[in-house]
């Protein structure tokens, strides 16, 4: 096993973009694990295959491929041959990911994928069940939690830069409800690890956050 850090937090807590700035200062390879639910997500959603339809969706899961790969410096998602580096973080997916993510036969088949990449490399991967369920034996495991409010204004403003006008109020539920989804759902649910550290990022930069969490590694290495 390489070293491995794992980052668990809610949408909006800047897990993505912490998680990449400190692979890049630190050497690791940073894996998110989101990119993988909504993969699935998106492929059932362009063949029609809804949530209810479990041999749909685990023909799907036979023949699916993802690759996460580097390109110039930049993270992209691949499925089946094609770039959803983009449309995988559209609302029709923000819209369903939840629900697939929490079907076992998806878990079933993402989880192994996830505990592979953690074999050779030194890594650092971000999601929901990381300290609790892919890697318990991290060698560092981070929460990193905010408030849901923060979470929506960071949303709502993401949203504006990218040209797309959701009301904040919509945002806010849209969080709300995918969160209840990932805390209460049977398996694999999103709770912090007994022996993980806390961290708030809700009155933080990302540069403080990213500075907190490289000094508890640093800590552990
Ligand atoms: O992190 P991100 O918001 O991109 O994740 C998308 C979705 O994938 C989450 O809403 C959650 O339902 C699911 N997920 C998960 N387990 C993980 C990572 C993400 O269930 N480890």
């Amino acid at each position: 096993m390489g070293f491995v850090v794992a980052v668990d937090g809610p949408a909006g807590s800047g897990k993505g973009t912490v998680t990449k700035l400190i692979a890049e200062r630190l050497n690791l390879v940073s894996i998110d694990t989101g990119a993988m639910y909504r993969c699935v997500a998106l492929d059932c959603l362009n063949k029609n295959i809804s949530s209810s339809d479990l041999d749909g969706i685990a023909n799907i899961l036979k023949n699916i491929k993802i690759e996460l790969k580097k390109e110039n410096g930049i993270q992209k998602v691949y499925l089946n041959g094609e770039d959803v580096t983009e449309e995988i973080r559209t609302a029709k997916v923000d819209n369903v990911v939840a629900v697939f993510s929490a079907i076992k036969i998806v878990r079933d088949k993402i989880t192994p994928l996830q505990r592979e990449m953690g074999k050779t490399e030194n890594i650092i991967m971000e999601g929901r069940d990381i300290g609790t369920v892919v890697f318990p034996n991290a060698d560092v495991k981070i929460f990193l939690d905010c408030s849901l409010e923060e979470r929506a204004k960071r949303r709502y403003k993401q949203n504006i830069e990218k040209g797309i006008e959701t009301p904040y109020e919509e945002v806010l539920k849209s969080i709300i409800e995918r969160h209840k989804l990932e805390t209460e759902r049977e398996i694999a649910p999103f709770v912090q690890a007994e022996d993980a550290i806390y961290v708030d990022s809700s009155n933080l930069s990302i540069e403080e956050v990213t500075n907190k969490i490289i000094e508890i590694i640093n800590e552990r290495r």
